[in-house]
């Protein structure tokens, strides 16, 4: 895969379709990858990286990108789809400034799954089958793939793009996700038993703000947290009620527009299951208000907000110029 994407985007920046294209560098770990802008063909054959821990996805960085000049490739999985077409409708992307090539996703890895079965010291991760082959600087390790899928991918809604330009390989269907059987679970405890939950969860926050800066639905110009004089800006949490408010305001925050994108949790350094959070709302807004999947499409009206460019804090949409 990672071959025919540098090809593909080695042909769209010659044949002039693009100027630049957001894909994937290596970091510091074979496993460290990290989103990466490149301009030419001798970038994208020097550090472009797909493999199964290319798992972020790059549909926020276009708020910023698509508002540059020229076009720029972007490569979506089906989950990134829904991200962007959320942006779109949100309009805080401009659809036409990027050339989208959807590609496909059969689950990613966590490295976190393959470092709690004890191995450590990771170089290298290859798929042979079912099995995964681990090269680490003490030797050879396996385990089952299955055992190192990624949270989010487990519970994956849809193979389908949404949105794209063109597709490498074919376009898959929406699943039967049990996505919501855990959320089942937490409405049938007791309150007091899903406080405690919450409260063993969010007691672990360290308040690093990782899952704002990677939620998609995060892209305010002016967030709450960056304001000093909102009383619940980026801090270290010193008490629970901080703990909890954090959440509870950035789950209200996205209710109805989060697409479950499982990005908040994937990237959480405590492993807060923050998408169980997001899910309750997503479930029952489905229920209250009849089948939503944000980020399906891009006119239809939302449940409970829509951006519109005569919006009261008007600077959401208009500061971006995007019309
Ligand atoms: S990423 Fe995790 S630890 Fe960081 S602020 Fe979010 S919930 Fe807290
Ligand atoms: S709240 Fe989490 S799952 Fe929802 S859009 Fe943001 S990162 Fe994705
Ligand atoms: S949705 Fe809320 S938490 Fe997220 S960026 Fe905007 S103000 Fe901040």
């Amino acid at each position: 895969m990672q071959e025919a994407m540098i090809e593909k985007a080695k042909q769209l920046l010659a044949d002039g379709t693009v100027n630049r294209v957001i894909g994937w560098k290596r970091g510091e770990f074979a496993y460290d990858i990290t989103p990466a802008v490149f301009r030419n063909a001798e970038e994208l054959e020097a550090d472009f990286v797909y493999d199964d821990f290319t798992a972020a996805n790059v549909s926020k960085y276009l708020v910023k990108e698509s508002a540059k000049e020229g076009k720029i490739l972007a490569f979506l999985k089906p989950c990134d789809t829904y991200s962007f077409n959320q942006l779109t409708k949100e309009h805080r992307v401009v659809r036409d400034n990027v050339y989208i090539v959807g590609i496909p996703s059969e689950g990613k890895l966590d490295i976190e799954k393959i470092k709690a079965k004890g191995i450590s010291g990771v170089l290298s991760v290859e798929r042979d089958g079912d099995t995964l082959k681990i090269e680490t600087v003490y030797g050879t390790e396996t385990m089952p793939v299955s055992e190192a899928i990624s949270t989010k991918c487990l519970s994956c809604k849809s193979k389908k793009h949404v949105v794209y330009d063109e597709l490498i390989g074919e376009d898959g269907d929406v699943i039967a996700s049990d996505r919501f059987d855990m959320v089942e679970k937490l409405e049938n405890m007791t309150a007091k038993e899903r406080y405690e939950f919450w409260r063993e969860q969010l007691s672990k926050c360290i308040r690093c703000n990782a899952c704002r800066n990677v939620c998609p639905a995060c892209t305010c110009e002016k967030c709450v947290f960056d304001n000093p004089n909102s009383g619940v800006e980026n801090k270290a949490a010193s008490d629970s009620f901080e703990e909890n408010m954090f959440h509870i305001i950035r789950a209200f925050h996205v209710a109805g527009r989060c697409t479950d994108c499982g990005e908040c949790s994937r990237v959480c350094p405590q492993n807060i299951p923050l998408h169980l959070l997001n899910r309750k709302f997503i479930k029952d807004i489905n229920s209250l208000y009849g089948e939503y999947q944000a980020g399906e499409d891009t006119t239809s009206k939302a449940p409970l907000t829509n951006y519109t460019f005569d919006d009261c804090e008007a600077s959401i949409v208009h500061e971006r110029g995007v019309e």
